[in-house]
């Protein structure tokens, strides 16, 4: 009998590489792309051979009968050869990134298998025979074209992870249901149906319930939510009266929460109902309306033919909200300005939703028609209304909309879903369904009321924001002023329906409010009465030292900046401020843990936010921040974000923490940057910012999948890679050695 190691120099020979002898996971996979392992009677069980541009299996492998587990990760593979089947004992499989056009059939017959990845090839389906892998328990193939999967992948009931993100998946089989050891199954980045992505974003339990509820009667959504966007003034309230057929005013009061329309649209026999969303108000009150402006809508942007134009502002806006969703653009007051155009060609090259432009004057009534007629194609196209919904979800979500309560609490949501025998389990998921669809308000935290009424919300909120007390105090005001501010009519034009001596807003309502705005990362509590909303901060910066010798610099470059990101991220950090050292656009951190001190500053009108961190523990602070700020980034469907790292004795000169990455997955240790006449090593700049720790080992293969996938990936998808762990970036963690091992060894001699 052959010596497994014989084989192995065997190998060596056939590839060209030597192999690596290594124990334990650890070294196994911090080593040389080669490696192999010795089980106990002296056989190989563990081989790889990652990243050697094989475009076959070497021969020799087949007689290594021994083998638990096979890297071939990141090679040029297309087939596999039959002998495969030899393989009696694999457990696990690693075809990820190699050039597979189909499912390797072959692979079927190692009915051992319990992990198996063919992730990042081009395999467009699975067969229906993947169920003779009944031992699978681990399944990744995302990244791949898949449009469909076999309805007999229900019967692989071993499942406990299934990685499918980045397919072509339209739908999911109502079979995954019955995977009851599926505990993680990730389908991000599909053009899902159904279940629809705000369920499927949820996971399995969510999917589960989703398709338990469609058993019974079922129907299509028939609903559309239009939003119209733009600057005050523009004409949105107005031109929302000419859809509807109401007379034109001239002086239309200012809106200043939201108001919304219901409309009929005819289609055939059926009529669809359309609720147009007017929003009012300025920049600061879009993190309230970050939660009604839901992705799927159909969005009306009104331009004013009076004004400079900010178009391509308002464009990024609703695509950093509305991800793709179809835009129709408007340029209203042509009566007052017919020579005013925007370039249509340019604009709908660069956003994808713009589905026209239409020319009118609400004063007229020019143009008006064939907008509308648009705008009724427009709305027959809206995806989400050819939803199915379970026929109780369907009226628990009427009921809720026709409630004339403000809000409701639990109980009564739970009273509603008695009524329309709606299982205990599906109840969450239903709520949390509405709330994503903007329809209510519901967060965890707050669960014992849930809001129905977004104007009363909204309202509220602009009138606290708003108040002339609360712009005076630069944002810090104490709770008995919000009594005032609430229960006072500041703002005229837009009158409460009150009765003498009746208050709006109670106590407890008032309260609610407070605790509403620290959901939307307005504000925070300074103490038991008083809270500060970021926002209206003083402008002037305040005086401070900072250290800038050897700290950490960084910079998030931003496409379009929300206006909402740095009052969000105070508001997250607001624990670690230093001082008084806070204003409108910056802070100063200051943690005693880590030892270190932060500074972030925005820069508006350069779309920037910069980062400065020095201290003992700069690297995990550093950590900590930049997590809060992905999660910031990550909230909005669609925001294009450059991490960059500027290079610290030249103030000049930056490159993107992609790009080191790059470099270093690359193996290259020594590069100038563009705009630099010096040298600089990749490791010592990386060596600055490298954060990441492990909780278990399964992260190590995380991170490898990040270090090779960063050759070819974008920024979001390294982000989609780190969310799979949240808990990456967790404060007091100390991520390094493992980062090390994975990014920086492969560089080091
Ligand atoms: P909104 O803030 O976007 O809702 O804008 P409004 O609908 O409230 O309109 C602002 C002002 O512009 C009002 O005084 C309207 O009467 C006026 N307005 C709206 N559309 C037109 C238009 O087509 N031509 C002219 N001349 N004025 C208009
Ligand atoms: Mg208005």
């Amino acid at each position: 009998m052959v010596d497994d190691l014989e084989i192995i120099r065997k190998m060596e020979k056939q590839i060209g590489q030597k192999l690596e002898r290594s124990t334990g996971l650890e070294a196994f996979f911090s080593k040389a792309s080669g490696a192999y392992e010795l089980g106990e009677n002296g056989n190989v069980e563990k081989l790889t051979l990652a990243s050697m541009g094989l475009k076959e299996m070497p021969s020799s492998i087949f007689k290594l009968r021994h083998l638990v587990s096979l890297h071939l990760y990141n090679n040029q593979l297309a087939i596999l050869p039959k002998e495969v089947s030899q393989f009696k004992k694999l457990e696990r499989l690693n075809l990820g990134k190699n050039q597979f056009g189909c499912f390797p059939d072959e692979i079927l017959k190692c009915t051992s298998l319990t992990h198996l990845s063919l992730h990042t090839n081009n395999i467009t389906n699975l067969p229906r025979d993947i169920i003779r892998l009944k031992n699978l328990t681990f399944l990744s193939f995302h990244d791949n074209t898949i449009s469909k999967l076999p309805q007999e992948i229900g019967q692989l009931t071993g499942l406990i992870e299934c990685r499918l993100y980045n397919n072509k998946l339209t739908s999911l089989p109502k079979e995954i249901c019955w995977l009851v050891n599926l505990t993680k199954l990730s389908v991000y980045d599909n053009p899902l149906k159904s279940p629809p992505p705000e369920i499927a974003r949820k996971g399995i339990p969510a999917i589960r319930e989703y398709f338990y509820s469609l058993e019974g009667k079922k129907q299509t959504l028939n609903e559309a939510k239009i939003i119209l966007v733009g600057d005050g003034g523009a004409g949105k309230t107005s031109l929302v009266r000419c859809i509807l057929k109401k007379q034109f005013r001239k002086n239309e009061s200012q809106t200043h929460g939201i108001d919304i329309n219901k409309w009929e649209v005819k289609n055939g026999a059926k009529s669809i109902k359309v609720r147009l969303w007017d929003f009012g108000g300025q920049e600061i009150m879009h993190a309230t309306h970050q939660f009604f402006l839901s992705k799927r809508s159909l969005y009306i942007l009104v331009l004013n033919a009076r004004e400079e134009k900010k178009a391509e502002y308002w464009l990024k806006y609703i695509e950093s909200f509305g991800g793709d969703s179809s835009i129709l653009v408007v340029i209203n007051k042509i009566d007052e300005n017919p020579s005013f155009e925007e370039n249509r060609k340019f604009l709908t090259a660069k956003y994808k939703g713009i589905k026209g432009f239409h020319r009118i004057s609400c004063a007229s009534g020019d143009g008006i028609d064939k907008f509308k007629e648009h705008l009724i194609e427009e709305v027959k196209q809206v995806e989400l209304r050819q939803s199915l919904w379970a026929e109780n979800w369907l009226n628990i979500k009427d009921k809720l909309e026709d409630l004339t309560e403000h809000y409701i609490n639990y109980n009564d949501y739970q009273e509603l879903c008695d009524l329309e025998k709606i299982e205990t389990e599906q109840r969450t998921t239903l709520i949390e369904y509405l709330h994503d669809l903007g329809i209510v308000l519901h967060f965890k935290n707050l669960a014992h009321k849930n809001v129905l009424n977004p104007k009363w919300v909204t309202e509220a909120v602009y009138k606290i924001i708003n108040s002339k007390e609360t712009a005076r105090k630069y944002g810090i005001i104490y709770k008995d002023e919000i009594n005032k501010i609430l229960n006072k009519e500041e703002f005229t034009d837009n009158k409460l329906d009150l009765t003498l001596n009746e208050v709006a807003y109670t106590l407890d309502e008032r309260n609610y409010i407070v605790d509403l705005m620290k959901e939307f990362e307005l504000c925070y509590s300074l103490n038991k009465n008083r809270i500060l909303i970021p926002d209206l901060l003083d402008v002037q910066e305040p005086d401070f030292d900072f250290d800038y010798e050897n700290c950490i610099r960084f910079k998030f470059d931003y496409d379009f900046l929300p206006h909402s990101i740095m009052p969000r991220f105070i508001v997250k950090m607001h624990e670690d401020t230093e001082g008084n050292h806070l204003w409108r656009t910056g802070i100063i951190l200051k943690n005693k843990a880590f030892q270190a001190r932060a500074m972030v500053i925005a820069d508006d009108h350069a779309r920037e936010i910069n980062l400065y961190v020095n201290g003992r523990q700069k690297r995990n602070y550093f950590a900590a921040i930049l997590y809060a700020f992905r999660e910031i980034n990550n909230s909005f469907e669609k925001l294009t974000v450059k991490e960059m790292v500027p290079i610290s004795n030249d103030s000049q000169v930056i490159v993107s923490y992609n790009h080191l990455l790059v470099l270093t997955s690359e193996k290259i240790e020594n590069f100038v940057p563009d705009g630099s006449d010096k040298q600089y090593s990749v490791q010592e700049l990386l060596g600055e910012i490298q954060i990441i720790k492990p909780e278990e080992n399964e992260i190590m293969e995380i991170l490898i999948e990040i270090r090779d996938k960063l050759k070819s990936v974008d920024q979001s998808s390294l982000m989609r890679v780190l969310e799979v762990k949240p808990n990456f970036f967790g404060v007091g963690l100390d991520l390094e050695p493992l980062i090390k091992k994975v990014f920086t060894k492969i560089t080091s001699k």
